[in-house]
């Protein structure tokens, strides 16, 4: 169904750029819109298995993700196990 298929690729890409910090701050929010528009609004509950993690993770550990942007933003990316340059 369209809302799975569309939003699950797309949230999965931004949450790629969350976890190195490349994401804007901006994203976080239009991220959480994407999920509320997909849980609930699918065929089957894989859709809703797809959003639910994405709004937990935001719901009690948004700090760390902004923490992660910054710090990145900073020139002083964080990802576990290994170290990246920032572009400048
Ligand atoms: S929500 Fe279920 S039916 Fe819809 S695309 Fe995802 S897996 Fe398929």
């Amino acid at each position: 169904c369209t809302p799975c298929r569309e939003g699950t690729g797309w949230m999965w890409r931004v949450m790629e750029r969350m976890v190195t910090g490349e994401a804007d701050m901006a994203e976080i929010d239009m991220l959480l819109d994407v999920a509320s528009q997909v849980e609930g609004h699918t065929i089957c509950g894989l859709g809703d298995a797809a959003a639910w993690p994405i709004q937990g993770l935001f719901r009690h550990f948004r700090h760390e993700v902004e923490d992660r942007i910054t710090q990145y933003r900073a020139g002083r990316p964080h990802v576990q196990g290994a170290t990246l340059v920032a572009a400048e």
